[in-house]
């Protein structure tokens, strides 16, 4: 017995091998079981249904978390990756418009209640980019930037093998530079952000404006005819084909995204981008060309030497993984 109390001392504090990762969308909750090496062992998918309210959300993650393990003695942490704004030293969601309209929801102290593990909390698209930089694109570098280009924008900055938070937790918000100073209404309020001029539904805009403008394209005969249809998958779909008009506009999207990564170069003098989301990785073809020629002709030159431009490799996994990388990071160097 005496023995067998203290194999069971040994064993926590030896093999405690194992990281529940959690991420916490609009749409689904993903848990995962990972190794100390980021492979996932585990993994439950779960929709959020975030109109049941918050607490509904909440008990679900719980659930999906006792469902990833139950050997809580291999367990070393939980790492929670979620949308919106977040102090991740608290570990507190601040606010998650599109999660259940969470308002200073305080994560990490409710989990540690109801599950004795230590956990850990950041926005979801820095821990995409600290996946990415363990596991994913940008193993081996120790200085790059995420960005992740969907229906909106966002990122992280891993810097000297450390993600880059700012003074409050928010750094990373790269798809709101303000590009064109009598640009289009971005979604913060603020004009001719990135994000309002490269992401997914500013691409379907430009598209639908061309077409009301009379040009050419068979993006006309894929969205049935209704100018009102067309997505920025459209316009994918429709350059993948050879459409022209189709090609032009990606392009255009990807002037700004080169802009964009022209900034990031002079203000953090980066390694590496890896660019991911369904509008990068989907259109890759069609935007890498402008964002390459257009990070080439605007980045001073010593800057721009020996940068890499990059698809991201993860996926949907990204933001698990980071979450997982969270959790030993911090158990390895302290709070
Ligand atoms: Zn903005």
């Amino acid at each position: 017995m005496k023995d067998e109390k203290a194999l069971q001392a040994h064993r926590s504090a030896m093999d405690k091998d194992l990281v529940v990762a959690v991420d916490l969308g609009g749409t689904q909750i993903r848990v995962a079981l990972c190794d100390a090496r980021g492979n996932i062992l585990k993994r439950i998918a779960q929709p959020a249904c975030a109109a049941e309210g918050i607490e509904a959300v909440f008990a679900r993650i719980v659930a999906n978390i006792h469902a990833a393990t139950s050997d809580w003695s291999r367990v070393r942490g939980i790492g929670v990756g979620a949308p919106g704004t977040v102090d991740p030293w608290r570990g507190v969601i601040l606010e998650a418009p599109n999660l259940a309209g969470m308002v200073a929801f305080p994560i990490r102290a409710r989990l540690e209640n109801e599950l004795r593990a230590p956990v850990f909390v950041g926005n979801d698209a820095n821990l995409a980019a600290l996946g990415e930089q363990r596991y994913g694109a940008g193993r081996g570098v120790a200085n790059l930037i995420y960005v992740t280009i969907g229906t909106g924008i966002g990122g992280g900055i891993v810097a000297n093998d450390r993600l880059f938070l700012g003074a409050r937790g928010f750094a990373g918000e790269v798809g709101h530079q303000t590009l064109q100073a009598d640009g289009p209404r971005c979604n913060c309020g603020n004009v001719g952000c990135l994000e309002a001029l490269a992401a997914g539904p500013a691409i379907a805009r430009a598209a639908r404006d061309a077409l009301r403008a009379g040009r050419a394209s068979q993006m006309r005969a894929l969205s049935d005819d209704d100018v009102e249809r067309v997505t920025g998958r459209i316009v994918t779909h429709a350059a993948r084909d050879g459409d022209a008009l189709a090609r032009e506009i990606l392009a255009r999207a990807g002037f700004y995204i080169g802009l964009g990564l022209v900034s990031l170069q002079h203000n953090f003098d980066t390694r590496l981008f890896v660019l991911g989301g369904g509008v990068a990785i989907n259109a890759w073809d069609f935007i890498y060309p402008s964002i390459h020629n257009t990070f080439d002709e605007y980045t001073m030159p010593s800057m721009r030497r020996d940068v890499r431009i990059v698809p991201a490799q993860l996926g949907d996994d990204a933001g698990l993984l980071g979450a997982a990388a969270l959790v030993n990071d911090q158990m390895t160097n302290g709070k």
